[in-house]
């Protein structure tokens, strides 16, 4: 598989502080990547890294397979939009964006209206920045980060402080550039509910080290309706379902089995288990939200 992002172990301490602690990702071309994990998690640091604005202290990472190690070659493929975005508020939205292009060696007007057209914010050119709204600031933003006609987009928890009808604007906007730019998007959030809308992938972060990598179809099995049982032998009670013709089912732990299918025949499954002298120690219908899913694999309340 060759992937256009991946990072070996990349570490990152802060004196006694590991912020981002051996992580290793792995990111397909045209996937929408959403890194998961709460406050202090160490999602910034783990983007700034691959921003090239923060030095690991150890690890590595390739992009399109080439070691990443030099800045410059970097901010070619790569945009960035890390925390709020950096932006002159008593300036024009176009003046904002000529900078940004300008600064990259950049001349081409045409397509820097392109991009506020792409982003939602034609007829704003003229507006001065302090003027926009939040979710039109976060819109530029985005769009800065675009100037550079980068390959990789990184943008770190950019629903943060919007409302609802913001959150919804730039959710669309991801999924029209993953779409119709074919860039490749990593984006963060702490809110996995608002990720599962967009991602094709995720990464869990949490204190740091990455817990979990699962692709959409698989969050969505984990958290769909299942008959959970914990049976007095996994392993033979796994030929019993196959017997009964249940081939939807996962062994979790090696101790439980959840079922996907048949839903309703609990009470079959404990006769013919009991049958086969195996004991049923405890079996539930499951169901979880995305959020309680969340919470279940990083440990504890939400901050
Ligand atoms: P949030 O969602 O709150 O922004 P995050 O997941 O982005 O959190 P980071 O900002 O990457 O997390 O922080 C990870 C850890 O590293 C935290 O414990 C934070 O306090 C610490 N940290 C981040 N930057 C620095 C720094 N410059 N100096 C010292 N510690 C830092």
């Amino acid at each position: 598989m060759e992937y256009i992002l991946e990072t070996d172990n990349l570490t990152k301490k802060y004196g006694n502080i590991n912020a981002v602690d051996h992580v290793s990702i792995h990111v397909q071309r045209g996937e929408i990547y959403g890194l998961i994990g709460r406050n202090g998690a160490g999602k910034t640091t783990f983007f700034k890294m691959l921003a090239g604005l923060s030095k690991p202290t150890a690890g590595q990472f390739t992009i399109f397979g080439e070691p990443a190690s030099n800045t410059v070659k970097l901010r070619d493929r790569v945009g960035v939009l890390i925390e709020s975005p950096g932006l002159f508020n008593s300036m024009t939205t176009f003046s904002n964006m000529k900078i940004q292009a300008l600064s990259l060696g950049m001349n081409d007007d045409g397509y820097l209206h392109e991009l506020l057209n792409d982003v939602g914010l034609s007829g704003k050119e003229n507006v001065k920045v302090k003027k926009l709204s939040m979710g039109m600031r976060q819109r530029l933003g985005i769009a800065l980060s675009l100037v550079g006609r980068p390959d990789i987009l990184l943008l770190d928890e950019p629903i943060n402080g919007l409302d609802p009808q913001g959150i919804v604007e730039i959710r669309e906007l991801i999924g029209r550039l993953s779409k119709e730019r074919n860039i490749t998007i990593l984006i963060s959030s702490h809110i996995l509910e608002e990720l599962s809308k967009i991602a094709t992938r995720y990464g869990i972060i949490h204190n740091g080290q990455l817990i979990d990598e699962f692709t959409h179809q698989e969050l969505l099995k984990r958290c769909s309706e299942r008959i959970e049982i914990r049976p007095s032998d996994p392993t033979k009670a796994c030929t019993v379902l196959e017997q009964m013709g249940i081939t939807e089912y996962k062994v979790v732990d090696q101790s439980i089995i959840q079922v996907f299918e048949r839903l309703t025949e609990s009470g079959e499954i404990v006769l013919e288990l009991a049958k086969n002298n195996i004991k049923t120690l405890s079996i539930a219908v499951k169901n979880e939200a995305l959020e309680d899913y969340f919470l279940s694999i990083t440990g504890g309340a939400k901050t």
